[in-house]
């Protein structure tokens, strides 16, 4: 059994949080590869490292001195290593970022400083053995992963059986240069390292408790998911449930690696686990989770006998294609069909879009229509379950709620209302009573 811990910011702030992810590791054997974000906040009114070394480097743009911010960066990781009573040399390192950020170093580099220097403490902490994330993780020019050229690279650093910690959120194009991911990236290079390693399962230590069934700050004390297929985990990250990187779920997926949410502050919880499938399941809930984004645009495009011409949609596509216009949704009906759009997306091109609309598809009518949001239900227990929609829809219709828009993936997973904001969080509450409210 092969186990990646992955430890995100919160999970690093502090001495005090260094010592649970060392009770953490020290009691299963199995966590053989640790993955480590840059310290982040130690409370509300904290700094994450990542975004003080974005901002040192905005200094250094401005040409104004970036040494009140560095020594913080400097502070926070010396407090850990005196509490800690390591050894490392970061003195030696805080020298070397400074020559760098003189010689005007660039910022993928600055800001991948935190992970590093995390995974430096951390190492020693554990006695496990570092490695440098830029000799392991390998991007080709076009910025894309070199998964291949990775693996080859950890199979060559590491020696069977040895426990190795690795910084998160970079790695290295092929000229040797730092590149690092998108925010909140080191869940990609945890999923990567399980990938290559062949992990049983990717663990992903974070500050809550598992992935809850909705928003907490719209409902009280919401459920917390046990179980979760990769797929319905998409739609509900996507549409703003805000768990785990996006990108982290392919690496794993593709090898049938599961992955599981713990909380580093309360490690015997047993959180989420994410998988390809959920089999076996006695007295499953309904529904699996309830997200939503607010602020779409729908722009509603009417043409009398529309089903019998070949082309129409396509055309009013290629418009919002032009404008470079990311297509939500398309509902439709015989004599009109709707485009779901973000709206900011289309605030400065909305009326140049609807005038190309009129001139390409001659339309009877267009509307638009902003200030939608969308909500989906997602549950992998809905499919072929007739009355699941009835529920729903009956339960907005008790609420008040008019529907603007509907949408059901054809995989059936889930179903998304369009409802006006003010309605949003009624919405939420509604579904959330009808599907789960007094299930324990
Ligand atoms: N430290 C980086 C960030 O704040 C990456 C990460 O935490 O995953 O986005």
């Amino acid at each position: 059994m092969i186990k990646v811990a992955k430890f995100g910011g919160s999970s690093l702030s502090e001495a005090a949080q260094f010592k649970k992810v060392r009770q953490i590791i020290d009691a299963d054997p199995t966590r053989q590869y640790v993955v480590v974000s840059a310290a982040g906040k130690r409370g509300k009114d904290d700094h994450k490292i990542t975004d003080l070394l974005y901002l040192c480097h905005a200094h250094i743009q401005y040409s104004v001195s970036f040494e009140p911010i560095f020594g913080m960066v400097e502070d926070r990781y010396r407090e850990v290593k005196d509490e800690l009573e390591l050894s490392f040399d970061l003195e030696s390192e805080f020298a070397q970022i400074r020559r760098n950020m003189v010689k005007g170093v660039g910022v993928d580099y600055l800001v991948s400083r935190g992970e590093h220097l995390t995974a430096r403490l951390m190492a020693e902490y554990l006695g496990y053995r570092f490695v440098d994330a830029k000799d392991i993780i390998h991007f080709q020019l076009d910025g894309k992963l070199d998964l291949d050229k990775s693996a080859r690279a950890l199979a060559d650093v590491a020696g069977e059986g040895e426990r190795l910690v690795i910084p998160g959120f970079y790695g290295a194009m092929p000229d040797g240069e730092i590149r690092v991911l998108s925010r909140g990236g080191s869940d990609i290079t945890g999923s990567i390292v399980a990938a290559i390693v062949g992990a049983d399962l990717y663990e992903n230590w974070t500050d809550v408790s598992g992935i809850l069934m909705a928003d907490p700050r719209i409902i009280d004390n919401p459920r917390r998911i046990d179980r979760i297929t990769y797929s319905e985990l998409h739609e509900l990250a996507y549409m703003g449930a805000n768990v785990l990187h996006e990108g982290a779920i392919y690496p794993v997926r593709e090898r049938g690696i599961p992955i599981q949410i713990r909380n580093t502050n309360d490690p015997d919880a047993p959180g989420t686990l994410i998988v390809e499938n959920c089999e076996d399941e006695q007295g499953a809930l309904p529904i699996t989770g309830i997200a939503g984004r607010k602020d779409f645009t729908v722009v509603t495009i009417y043409k009398n006998q529309r089903t019998g011409e070949l082309s129409i949609i396509r055309r009013a596509l290629e418009v919002f294609e032009k404008y470079a216009v990311k297509v939500e949704h398309i509902p439709s009906g015989i004599e009109s069909f709707s485009v779901v759009v973000a709206t900011e997306q289309v605030q400065s091109c909305i009326y140049d879009i609807a005038a190309e609309i009129k001139a390409v598809c001659d339309p009877s009518d267009i509307r638009i229509i902003g200030g939608i949001s969308l909500i989906a239900t997602v549950g992998r227990n809905m499919v072929y379950k007739p009355g699941m929609s009835g529920r729903l829809f009956a339960a907005l219709g008790d609420a008040g709620v008019n529907i603007r828009m509907i949408a059901q993936g054809s995989d059936e997973i889930n179903i998304i209302v369009g409802v006006e904001n003010k309605d949003f969080e009624t919405t939420i509450r509604a579904i959330y009573k009808t599907f789960i409210g007094g299930l324990t």
